[in-house]
């Protein structure tokens, strides 16, 4: 690779949202790397885009979100349906509260406070006259 080049590969690596990212964008600048080295172990499987583990790689369209969303959903649904989750999780914290349903007094009013904040907050952007 000469410098220019390298230059490019580097500015592109960058902004790139992941490996799968980069390889893409490279290749549209008819940059081509070198191969990479076959790793030990499991090679990485691509699950295709509507999958959560896509999301976890680094993918934002649409469908990996959504797929990460639902994924959102159904595990505050199970932790909600394990108390010892939320002893795990930790107690007197806003996200305790919010995420497995904790309603003990010290997860209560770490939530309250938290929305008591949160209050505050859009309250003190709305007197400086406009959105936050
Ligand atoms: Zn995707
Ligand atoms: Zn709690």
């Amino acid at each position: 690779m000469n410098t220019e080049t390298r230059q490019a590969a580097l500015t592109v690596a960058a902004r790139a949202t992941g490996p799968d990212d980069c390889r893409t964008l490279l290749s549209m600048l008819g940059i081509v790397g070198p191969r990479p080295k076959r790793r030990p172990g499991r090679p990485p499987v691509d699950h295709g885009h509507g999958d959560y583990r896509t999301y976890l790689k680094g993918c934002r369209c649409d469908d990996c979100r959504e797929a990460q969303r639902l994924r959102g959903i159904a595990q505050r649904a199970r932790w909600s349906q394990d108390p010892s989750a939320a002893d795990r999780a930790g107690h007197g914290k806003p996200s305790t509260y919010k995420n497995y349903k904790c309603r003990c007094q010290p997860c209560s009013k770490a939530n309250s406070a938290d929305v008591a904040a949160f209050r505050a907050r859009r309250r003190a952007a709305a007197a400086l006259g406009g959105a936050a």
